[in-house]
């Protein structure tokens, strides 16, 4: 499955620092749910019907081959997000459901758990259908799905991605499809490999990174009006912004919603400070300087460029150092063994470029250091990026330490500006 990473990656290079790049990655190096004290918030359909929530797997009487399944791959107990989706997933009759949370939380052990429990093993025709904005996104949840499934062998499993190609004529057996939207619509209309008129589910992944691509938001539409009235939509998403939101709508009739609302960004809990060079040089000089102080603990080095990241990582490594350096030149499941290496401790220092650290969970990082202040492509100062880079200081409470190098009257004055907006 390596190889099929690279194929990919080679023929798109641009590809590395988009959507589902990040999304990927974060699926590599993900071994544990994301931890969150944040509650969910939930919007029923039908406000007068119940609500329940669950708070072990036997609640919800799945079938007992499946219940091995979650126990063996390690889950004690639902997350969050699946206390109050999985009971409203597997509900009788079926209920359509719009999820968001951020990532690692849970929500792609909760739809492979529906899938299963919804798909009758006797029957050797698709009744489910999975869509993921790529084909690599699309083999993660495969894996998911074959872990989950894993005794309970007659439910089969099939990939609708570019390159699988089959038979004209054929007629698929296996009960659950996973793909792509565009090869995931050839089949269904043009080839009619698989007869949408038969899928009891239907779920859409990762809808902020489908619309993010071209096209994947009209195939998706196209495959759900294919459906019966009664299969059921699911459709999950890390984030809500109105495009995405819209578009669920689309996707969604009559939804129950779930939203898991993200750990609030503070700088309250983080000690900003600057320091003040004349050149480049004089920051390598002064971030050697302090160098033994940021390395009690594990700190992340930001870069503007990818140039500049490479030539301190290199600096920082000729003065003895040893350092991570983490780049968007890498691929996809390089950069995934760089952050592996760094969470577990095997360095200390991580240099790298702002759009590639974005959305990595680091847990243990105290010391954040912007090399280069935060500018967007005008150069004015960009005070979301700023707060997403120290925020990871100061994360569950604990208290962080951030350091701005300033190296001109222009940078003097992004972090003036930076200062102003926050207050602080
Ligand atoms: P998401 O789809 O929201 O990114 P995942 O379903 O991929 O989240 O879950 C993130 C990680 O947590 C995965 O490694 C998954 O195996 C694990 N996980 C999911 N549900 C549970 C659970 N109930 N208990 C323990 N670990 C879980």
């Amino acid at each position: 499955m390596l190889g099929l990473y690279k194929v990919r990656s080679e023929r798109n290079c641009s590809d590395y620092n988009n959507k589902s790049a990040q999304s990927l990655l974060n699926k590599l190096i993900r071994s544990n749910l994301v931890n969150t004290t944040n509650q969910v918030e939930v919007l029923q359909k039908d406000p007068s019907s119940p609500l329940y929530s669950v708070r072990s797997f036997e609640e919800l009487h799945l079938k007992p081959q499946l219940l091995r399944g979650v126990y063996g791959m390690g889950f004690n107990r639902p997350s969050k997000i699946q206390e109050t989706a999985l009971p409203m997933m597997l509900a009788e009759p079926a209920q359509n459901l719009i999820a968001q949370s951020q990532s690692g939380t849970g929500k792609t052990a909760a739809f492979v758990l529906a899938m299963l429990s919804h798909v009758d093993p006797n029957l050797n025709h698709p009744q489910c259908l999975c869509v993921s904005p790529t084909y690599e996104l699309a083999l993660q949840t495969g894996k998911v799905i074959e872990q989950m499934g894993k005794h309970y062998p007659e439910v089969k499993l099939v990939y609708a991605i570019r390159g699988n190609k089959l038979p004209r004529g054929m007629k698929l057996e296996e009960q659950i499809v996973i793909g792509t939207p565009g090869t995931m619509l050839d089949w269904c209309s043009k080839f009619r490999f698989i007869d949408p008129k038969k899928i009891k589910v239907f779920v859409l992944d990762e809808a902020d990174v489908m619309i993010a691509t071209q096209g994947h938001q009209d195939q998706s539409i196209r495959i759900q009006r294919m459906l019966p009235k009664n299969c059921q939509m699911l459709l999950f998403s890390a984030t809500f912004e109105e495009s995405v939101w819209s578009f669920a709508q689309r996707i969604v009739p009559e939804p129950n919603i779930i939203k898991l609302k993200r750990e609030e960004e503070t700088l309250d809990t983080i000690k900003q400070y600057y320091v003040l060079c004349n050149s480049k040089e004089e920051k390598f000089q002064a971030l050697c300087n302090i160098y033994g102080g940021i390395t009690i603990a594990q700190a992340m080095i930001f870069c503007h460029t990818r140039k500049t990241a490479g030539w301190l990582a290199g600096e920082l490594s000729r003065e003895g150092h040893q350092v991570a350096l983490l780049s968007g030149e890498m691929q996809v499941e390089q950069r995934a063994a760089v952050i592996e290496r760094f969470r577990d401790g095997k360095e200390k220092v991580l240099v790298t470029t702002n759009v590639c650290a974005r959305g990595i969970d680091v847990e243990q990082v105290s010391v954040v250091i912007n090399f280069d202040l935060p500018v967007d492509r005008e150069g004015n100062p960009d005070n979301e990026t700023y707060l997403h880079r120290i925020g990871r200081t100061g994360r569950f409470g604990k208290r962080g330490l951030a350091i701005n190098m300033v190296d001109s009257k222009m940078s003097m004055n992004i972090l003036n500006r930076i200062q102003d907006h926050f207050s602080k």
